[in-house]
């Protein structure tokens, strides 16, 4: 589980990680209270449970302290990937010398620790990693291995850290490693980990996640008031409804929205999508025989989320019926209706009674089936990811 910023912020400054002395704050008149009392610039930082807050807009210096309130006003208004932003954490501004990354996590392939660091910080190690990897150190541990400080050492000299700064930076990334074993962390990160102006290092954020299964052996957090948090806490508003609807769906980056049958129908699916040069927007399992509104219900999943260019549906009668499957789209497009392109192909159990259904009522109402193409067993799955891809690109395009 995620821990927000200011919770992770605690916990370094417990193991003795320098961090800014920041304030949470509720309200747009607290942060007005706040800049008032520091009177100096600052920065004001959404708490919300997701990483890449800078571009989405969630973090904001304020350079002239009188401007603090207005800033704060726009900044509890967004939305960041769905999160509502609750409280703000207002800092003085770091004048940044140099931005750099260190983190932990577990390898799961090889049952490891994994100290990450960089000299590239403040932007997301995924791209730093696909795009220079050789400005990338890292080294495996055992999780009963110590971590010393010459790994330190050699850590803090391979991110590009002048000698003057090596002894500082060994000093935090030591304490990292102990906070990452103590409190049965997942994956502990600092970026950016600040070079300031004044020659001095400081954690400008933290980004934590715990194994929640080992929470009760922490009982200092629940005294933080870091206690379990529900799944929801860390899911999308979408993937809360999905699951009071007890539709088992996770959103993902991409813009083609996945309608499949089955969960090995969708994981199959999202591969061809991706060999196509498309990027599934969901993964989705209908999780068992659908019935139509349940059915119904996938799609509006779908076709209300606005990064959903278009919607590739396959659908295998295996258990469930075909013809039922049909019902169920009809009766979205009728009651709903599709503001999406659709693709969508049924094989299996009485695919042939499915199709005629959608003929037998695209009939009656063409204009139902505007943007809704539909297949049997004879057009191959490939052609209609090629074609969710292609419907995808043309959205995109045509904007
Ligand atoms: P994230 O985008 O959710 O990871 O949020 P961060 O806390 O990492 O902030 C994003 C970026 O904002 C950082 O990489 C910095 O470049 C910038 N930033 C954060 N705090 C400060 C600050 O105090 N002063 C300045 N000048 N920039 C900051
Ligand atoms: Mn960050």
């Amino acid at each position: 589980m995620r821990l927000y910023e200011f919770e992770g912020k605690e916990l370094f400054n417990r193991l003795k990680i320098p961090i800014p002395n920041g304030r949470l704050a509720e309200s747009p008149a607290e942060v007005g209270k706040i800049a008032n009392e520091w009177n100096k610039p600052l920065v004001l930082k959404a708490q919300v449970l997701t990483g890449g807050r800078g571009k989405a807009g969630g973090v904001k210096v304020v350079n002239n302290p009188d401007d603090a309130q207005a800033v704060a006003t726009e900044l509890f208004a967004l939305k960041i990937k769905g999160f509502p932003v609750e409280r703000l954490l207002v800092e003085p501004r770091l004048s940044i010398q140099k931005e750099m990354y260190v983190g932990i996590t577990i390898d799961r392939v090889n049952y490891k620790v994994v100290v990450i660091a960089s000299s590239k910080g403040g932007v997301d190690i995924e791209d730093v990693a696909a795009k220079t990897p050789e400005k990338i150190f890292r080294k495996s541990y055992d999780i009963d291995e110590e971590f010393y400080d010459f790994d330190a050492i050699e850590l803090a000299k391979q991110i590009g850290l002048p000698s003057q700064y090596v002894k500082e930076a060994s000093r935090i990334v030591m304490a990292l490693f102990s906070l990452f074993k103590k409190y049965d962390a997942k994956m502990v990160e600092i970026n950016p980990l600040v070079l300031t102006a004044e020659d001095t290092l400081i954690a400008a954020d933290s980004r934590i996640s715990l194994d929640d299964d080992a929470l009760f052996r922490h009982p200092d957090l629940a005294e933080m008031g870091i206690e379990k948090r529900h799944e929801e806490g860390e899911m999308t508003p979408r993937e809360q409804q999905a699951k009071e609807w007890g539709i088992p769906y996770l959103d993902l980056d991409g813009n083609i929205g996945m309608f499949p049958g089955g969960a090995g129908f969708g994981i199959m699916g999202n591969d061809f999508i991706h060999y196509y040069g498309g990027t599934p927007a969901n993964f989705m399992d209908s999780g068992g025989g659908p019935s139509p509104e349940r059915l119904a219900r996938m799609l509006v999943l779908l076709d209300e989320n606005p990064n959903v260019k278009a919607i590739f549906g396959a659908r295998f009668g295996g258990i469930s019926r075909c013809d039922d499957f049909a019902k169920g789209v009809i009766m979205f497009l009728k009651e709903h209706g599709l503001t999406k392109p659709m693709v969508t192909r049924m094989t299996g159990n009485v695919w042939q009674e499915g199709v005629r259904l959608f003929e037998e009522a695209k009939k009656e109402n063409p204009e139902l089936f505007a943007h809704f193409e539909f297949h049997g067993i004879e057009t191959p799955i490939e052609e209609i990811a090629k074609r969710a891809v292609e419907l995808a690109s043309e959205q995109e395009g045509g904007k």
